[in-house]
């Protein structure tokens, strides 16, 4: 496969991204997969889902998991409600992660991702260590099916991150890379961040957003790629710098208006391999 196919964040049922058929018709080559709810994720549904992807001719290199209850409204409910952080539901989502992992398997995928959360700051707390051991378990079950597991970036500093990966210990953990939710938490300078986690970064979204009058408080604000502080140009430089050839996968989270997020998707595409043919 060439070097940075393009991609989109795509659903099939419940969850983020764009559907199928959009993806389709905008001639996408290549998606992350956000899992689809429980009910769809048995065997003949992955056998069904396959022949539509074979059919349009469209690879998954990522399933995303997320979990009933999450809520990205503001950056307090995020740090309550999302991934493995959240106490009460920490173990039943640990085993739902496990078999989003199997669904991917059997959709042959050999990559999943995840918002593990805000990962708690006291390193030396029972908490961080319990969210520690949940990741070395999900890490471990990955394993066993031949897959890594990529942790989405923005609810934690680099450094913090970086200490974490340290921490978990696995060499099947690696990490999604969004830029613009470094900027939407106000977790830091995410071109910095990038260069600091080099080839730890295995998977990357391509997303855009404008800095918050107050980081770390109120969030950002999501833009059209090209519209915010990221610099996509600079962006896909050091990803060339740090050696990444993945998929360039775009994400646009306006669920609620499909019509803008379409054309948005169209001329992020665009932009994309206009900027490829000029730095490749
Ligand atoms: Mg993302």
């Amino acid at each position: 496969m060439k070097n940075w196919p393009i991609g989109v964040f795509a659903s099939i049922d419940a969850g983020l991204g764009v559907q199928l058929d959009i993806v389709h018709e905008l001639q996408i080559p290549t998606i992350h997969l956000h899992a689809p709810s429980k009910e769809n994720r048995t065997p003949e549904k992955a056998k069904l889902f396959l022949e539509k992807l074979a059919s349009y001719g469209i690879t998954i290199s990522c399933v995303f998991g997320g979990f009933e209850g999450e809520s990205y409204a503001d950056i307090p409910t995020v740090a309550e409600t999302v991934g493995l952080v959240p106490e009460t539901t920490r173990e039943k989502r640990s085993q739902e992660m496990k078999e989003i992992a199997d669904f991917a398997k059997l959709l042959g995928c050999s990559v999943v991702g995840l918002h593990v959360g805000f990962v708690p700051h006291d390193t030396t707390s029972d908490d961080y260590a319990d969210v520690l051991r949940v990741t070395q378990e999900i890490c471990d079950h990955c394993h066993a099916n031949g897959q890594s597991l990529h942790l989405e970036t923005g609810q934690e500093t680099v450094e913090a991150l970086i200490e974490f990966l340290q921490k978990v210990d696995r060499k099947n953990l690696h990490v999604n890379f969004d830029p613009a939710n470094m900027i939407l938490y106000g977790t830091g300078e995410p071109l910095e961040a990038l260069e600091k986690l080099g080839t730890h970064v295995r998977s990357i979204h391509c997303k855009d957003a404008t800095w918050s009058k107050n980081p770390g408080v109120d969030w950002g604000a999501e833009v059209p790629l090209g519209a915010g502080d990221v610099n996509i140009e600079a962006y896909l430089r050091l990803l060339k710098k740090i050696g990444y050839t993945g998929p360039l996968t775009i994400e646009r989270e306006i669920p609620q208006e499909p019509k803008r997020q379409k054309e948005e998707i169209g001329q992020a595409v665009a932009l994309l391999q206009r900027l490829k043919e000029t730095i490749c």
